[in-house]
């Protein structure tokens, strides 16, 4: 009896050794567990992981993870101060991604996992920002043996279904995360490759439904270069007067950007009501510019801005017939549901009869 007890304690102590020599394996990703979703029972565990998606909110950190975490839309979501917080578990399915396709297979929730990044798809971010968002890609990339041009940006698996813009079925839903394809920025994630062309668009299943976001995809345009740099301090550039800087990186053309806020989606891809934001109307600049630098919520403060209604879109009357050339512009205005969206952040899916179109009075 006494031998036997021997045993068993000889046994149990064995057993601590080692467990003290060779721990169960522990996760190497710190993550805050303050956002964790109240979605994960309902998900899921994901069957396969062969993309990693990163995403950018278009939306302040907390107004972001709140939402995030009540929709369970993301894995993890990783803030300017580079701080990372689990949403839904990691082998379970994140609602993430929305009407997506990547080499034929649709669903791409079903194997991805999704990190939203504060911030927007077409800004710069700080390097500390940049460097979690690295160590976290790395990390996930060895334990599902994820090669590099298989971390993609949202707007590389988003596809649109066909409406009164494009005939068929697009690429070019979202530009979300597209950033993160920009040879610069793949460089500071330490990516060595990325997709080298868009197997759906060539094998006929979309079509290129916004051409600046293609050449960003698969192409050579990189407005993030020299603004990724080697500081530690997080670098945030000032935002540009309307008009200006992103005119200019989209070069006037083209389909508008990614209107719908990461964080605002509601589920099943739509879009729910974003908080409008506040008039930027600046202190002590003269009346002339702060009209332009204003923007307005409201029919009525478009009204006092000076714009008036120039036509509503119906059946026969287009976007493009109303205002022309300058239906993108940012200082065209569409009052949708009564949420004011300027040209260059309209959802053109939006564009149905009975929204009007505002432009400043001649
Ligand atoms: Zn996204």
């Amino acid at each position: 009896m006494a031998e036997r007890r021997g045993i068993r304690a000889n046994a149990a102590i064995s057993l601590l050794l080692l467990f003290c020599l060779f721990p169960p394996p522990a996760s190497a990703i710190e993550a805050s567990n303050r956002y964790r979703s109240p979605r994960n029972p309902e998900r899921k565990i994901r069957r396969s992981t062969e993309l990693i998606v990163l995403h950018t909110t278009e939306a302040p950190a907390r107004s972001s993870l709140n939402k995030l975490s009540d929709r369970g839309e993301a894995h993890y979501c990783v803030t300017e101060e580079g701080r990372i917080y689990r949403i839904v578990d990691r082998d379970r399915e994140a609602f993430h991604a929305g009407r997506s396709m990547w080499r034929g297979k649709e669903d791409v929730d079903k194997f991805s996992i999704g990190i939203e990044c504060v911030g927007h798809h077409d800004k710069p971010m700080g390097t500390v920002q940049i460097a979690a968002i690295r160590d976290l890609v790395a990390e996930l990339k060895k334990m599902y043996g994820i090669p590099d041009e298989r971390v993609v940006c949202h707007s590389h698996v988003a596809y649109g279904a066909p409406n009164k813009w494009h005939k068929h079925r697009h690429r070019g839903r979202k530009r979300c995360g597209m950033l993160f394809a920009m040879p610069s920025m793949r460089r500071a994630l330490g990516l060595k490759s990325r997709p080298a062309y868009d197997a759906d668009i060539r094998a006929g299943r979309l079509i290129v439904g916004d051409r600046y976001l293609n050449n960003v995809l698969y192409g050579r345009i990189d407005t993030m270069i020299g603004k990724t740099g080697g500081s530690r301090v997080p670098v945030r550039t000032p935002k540009p007067a309307s008009g200006g800087w992103f005119s200019k990186l989209i070069g006037g053309k083209g389909r508008p950007p990614d209107p719908t806020p990461e964080a605002t989606r509601a589920p099943g891809g739509k879009s729910a009501a974003a908080p409008p934001p506040k008039p930027a109307i600046r202190k002590n600049a003269a009346p002339g510019f702060a009209v332009t630098a204003a923007r307005p919520r409201s029919a009525a403060e478009l009204k006092a801005l000076g714009y008036e209604v120039k036509g509503t879109i119906s059946r026969q009357r287009t976007a493009m017939k109303i205002a022309g050339r300058a239906w993108n512009r940012s200082d065209t205005y569409y009052l949708i549901r009564g949420k004011v969206v300027s040209g260059d952040k309209v959802d053109t899916s939006k564009l149905w009869p009975g929204v009007s179109i505002w432009m400043r009075k001649k």
